[in-house]
This record gives structure tokens, sequence and C-alpha cells, in this order.
């Protein structure tokens, strides 16, 4: 799915000036597998926003705690996450990145959970859709638990 997705946004943003920005901690397993199925130059940058801590259920408040550092003035950014379910991370982050006058801004996720979905922003690519539960592994956490398991499970609280 990871080699699929790569080789389309290779083809989408051919002769654009593409930036990948990965969400902390949760997307860096996944935008590292992701840019090395990129065949076009790139730059790459993260970003990082206050987490559920050690629940499994979105507070809806959402901190910046990690700004992006390069300048994204004119070009085209890819946000990478590892998940999205309510949205409102992705909300607030998107209006963050805008202020920095990119040409375009496209949101990549490895998981789309519909669960709770709370806000109507569209997830350009995702590898998987799911409806439902608490997912860990391949660089989702519990409470910092489990991010280094190389596949995805469903965890049972
Ligand atoms: P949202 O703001 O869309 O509700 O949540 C986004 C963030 O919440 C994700 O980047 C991730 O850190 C966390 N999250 C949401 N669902 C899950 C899940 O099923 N498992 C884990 N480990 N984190 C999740």
């Amino acid at each position: 799915m990871v080699k699929a997705m790569g080789r389309q946004i290779s083809s989408d943003y051919n002769g654009r000036q593409l930036v990948l920005i990965g969400v902390l901690k949760g997307a860096f397993i996944f935008l590292s597998d992701l840019v090395r199925q990129i065949t076009i130059p790139l730059e790459i940058d993260f970003i990082r926003t206050a987490s559920y801590g050690s629940g499994t259920s979105s507070s809806g408040s959402v901190r910046l705690t990690k700004k992006v550092e390069l300048d994204l003035s004119g070009k085209d950014v890819l946000l990478v996450e590892d998940i999205v379910d309510t949205g409102l991370t992705l909300d607030y982050i998107i209006e963050y990145l805008r202020k920095s006058g990119p040409a375009t801004v496209k949101i990549c996720s490895f998981i789309d959970k519909r669960e709770r979905r709370q806000t109507s922003v569209p997830i350009d690519y995702a590898c998987h859709v799911v409806e439902e539960g608490f997912l860990v592994g391949y660089g989702l956490d519990h409470a910092e638990d489990y991010r280094h398991l190389p596949e995805i499970y469903h965890l049972k609280l």
C-alpha cells in the first residue's frame, strides 16, 4: 500500500516543489517508509502536536509543541499523519500551515479512521480505511508503548 501511494504521489507532484511534513511522533515509521517509495525530489520537516496522552479518546483541544522550520511559501505541502480520527488535529495543523503561504496543502494518512470524524477535512491519500477501534504499532502508541511493533494491532482494553 505504501509503495502504491509513493508511486501515486511521485506522479501527482512531478515538477512541483514537494515538502512532506510528518506529524510526530506517530508518523515517523510511515514517513520513513513512504519517502523511500517517492522518486521525485522532496524536502522533509516535522511538526508536533500534543497527543491523547495515556487515554484513547480525543480531548478535542490541540496544542502545537514543535513548529515547522522550512520555508513553505509557494511550496506544495503534503502533511503525513499516522491516523486521522476526529480530524480536529488536522484542522488545527492545516490552519497553522496555511499561514506560511504554501501553494497547496494536502493530507496523506496511513490510516483513515472514520469512527469519530467531526470535520469535513478531506484525506487525499490513505493506505487503509477503518471504521473503529484503538490501533497501535507501526508508530502508533498507547501511553508510549507499542510504537515499535512492525504491524498494526487493535488494542483491546
Ligand atoms: P484526531 O484529532 O483526528 O482525533 O486524532 C489524531 C491523533 O490522535 C493521531 O495523530 C494519533 O496520534 C491519535 N489517535 C487517533 N486514533 C488513534 C488510534 O486508534 N491509535 C493511536 N495510537 N492513536 C490514535
